[in-house]
């Protein structure tokens, strides 16, 4: 393909998630032309609304938090928005943390600047032993000290017993966060990994550890926005074509769909990491990517939306729960029109695969009754399994690097190499540091 040619060719960017999408934005952005093709019918991936009884809600529930810098900022740059200007924004709820776990008092961060906020959370959780209170101080304090780096990567687990964070602390605070933010269980989870969130979150500025909950679904609080402000910008954005082959031909890219075939000048390969191998393994150069991805595994999270009467209802958004099969159950009421629906929340594995949905469903029904008493059935309920929602992010995890050993080809997704776990923040900045490559070539 001539030079000339190749240079009005758009960069292809395969998987319409939120990694995807933000490249895209980023590109056009930057005045270069884009073509995005997505297999599912909706944008979003594994961030996407489902229809579900007549309401659009989403395939699970997903928080956000201050710190997650390019994913607010380019939420912002596609709803034409100033991050900040106001708490509530159209798109979602933003609240000052709060960690409110059953039959404990909550951990509210006070209005202070940082550190002082969070000292003050700790130190006001009176259902904490005051010598676990310190311990905790002193413990964020000693990881300040050390930057939240460790020289060497250990478990989760290890650390906060190095730290002597055992006991209630550990049960009502690290492990809810690792779990979490990691989406892997405490013995097997990435010290290195947890300090990065810990270091963005807990002791950056006041605002970074915001809880930040969409008010809209997951497709439309990005990636459909991101879809116009690039069409308006002279890109395209193809749902329901899925990507069947990619060859790379005379220093360009064909891209085989079922009905057409685009040309494009580059790559960015924005599916989940388990697609990838299967879309990448006929391309030269991709051998040590390929091995990456084949050497991470997987975690799952069910969420499980039960519909209750209009009036059950929590005093705050969301409820911690801890020595339950239920990690967090949700109230959709604080965030959209939905009255009565609760969606409670398992990460990672556990013994909660094995139940068939009716038995999970039922089970969870029962554990919220125990909590908020006197429940009625609920109307209906629905399980969503997301079997591979998210890498296990376990101890000395490598993942791949978004450069791969083919010019001008380029990995995208919360699997990549980054500093953040698997995650909406990883996935865009993976996607705008692939576009940022693509720009730069
Ligand atoms: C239930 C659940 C709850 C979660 N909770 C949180 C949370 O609270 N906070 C948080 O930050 N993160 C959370 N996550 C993680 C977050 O959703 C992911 O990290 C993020 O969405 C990954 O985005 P991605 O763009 O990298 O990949 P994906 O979202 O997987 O996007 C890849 C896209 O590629 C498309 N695709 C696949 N094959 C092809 C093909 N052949 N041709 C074209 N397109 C293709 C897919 O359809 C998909 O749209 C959660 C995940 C799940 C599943």
């Amino acid at each position: 393909m001539s030079g000339a040619r190749l240079a009005g060719a758009p960069v292809a960017i395969v998987g319409g998630g939120y990694a995807g999408m933000a490249a895209a934005v980023t590109l056009a952005a930057a005045g270069r032309t884009v073509h995005v093709l997505e297999a599912g019918r909706r944008l979003g991936g594994r961030a996407r609304a489902t229809d579900l009884q007549d309401l659009t809600l989403d395939n699970g529930q997903h928080i956000l938090i201050g710190a997650y810098a390019e994913t607010l900022r380019l939420i912002d740059t596609v709803w034409g928005t100033r991050q900040n200007a106001r708490r509530t924004h159209p798109g979602y709820l933003r609240l000052p943390f709060e960690l409110s776990m059953a039959g404990e008092a909550p951990l509210r961060a006070w209005p202070l600047p940082a550190p002082f906020h969070l000292l003050g959370a700790l130190l006001g959780a009176r259902t904490l032993p005051l010598r676990e209170r310190l311990a905790a101080i002193r413990f964020i304090r000693q990881m300040q000290r050390c930057r939240f780096r460790l020289p060497e990567d250990a478990s989760v687990g290890a650390l906060l017993a190095r730290h002597g964070q055992l006991g209630k602390i550990a049960e009502i605070l690290w492990e809810p966060l690792c779990v979490a933010a990691l989406n892997t269980p405490v013995p097997s989870a990435s010290a290195r990994v947890f300090l990065t969130v810990l270091r963005d979150g807990l002791a950056g500025h006041r605002t970074a550890c915001d809880l930040i909950l969409p008010r809209v679904d997951l497709s439309a609080l990005f990636p459909d926005r991101a879809a116009q402000y690039v069409a308006a910008r002279g890109g395209e954005v193809s749902v329901s074509t899925p990507v069947r082959r990619i060859e790379a031909v005379d220093g360009a890219f064909r891209i085989l769909c079922d009905r057409q075939t685009v040309t494009a000048s580059h790559v960015i390969l924005a599916v989940p990491p388990y697609r990838m191998p299967g879309l990448a393994a006929t391309l030269p150069g991709m051998d040590e990517a390929i091995g990456g991805v084949r050497a991470l595994s997987f975690e799952p999270i069910y969420t499980i939306y039960l519909q209750y009467a209009p009036s059950v209802h929590l005093p705050r958004p969301m409820l911690g729960f801890v020595g339950s099969p239920i990690h967090w159950l949700f109230d959709r009421a604080h965030t959209g029109p939905h009255p009565g629906l609760l969606a409670a929340v398992i990460s990672a594995r556990g013994a909660h695969e094995t139940l068939d949905h009716e038995t999970l469903a039922g089970l969870v029904h029962r554990e919220i009754a125990t909590h908020l008493g006197g429940l009625p059935q609920p109307r209906w309920h629905k399980v969503i399994a997301e079997k591979r929602a998210t890498f296990s992010c376990t101890v000395g995890v490598r993942r791949p690097a978004q450069e791969t050993g083919l010019p001008r080809f380029y990995l995208a997704g919360d699997y990549t190499a980054g500093e953040y776990p698997g995650t909406l923040e990883a996935a865009v900045r993976s996607g705008v540091q692939c576009a940022h490559h693509a720009l730069n070539d």
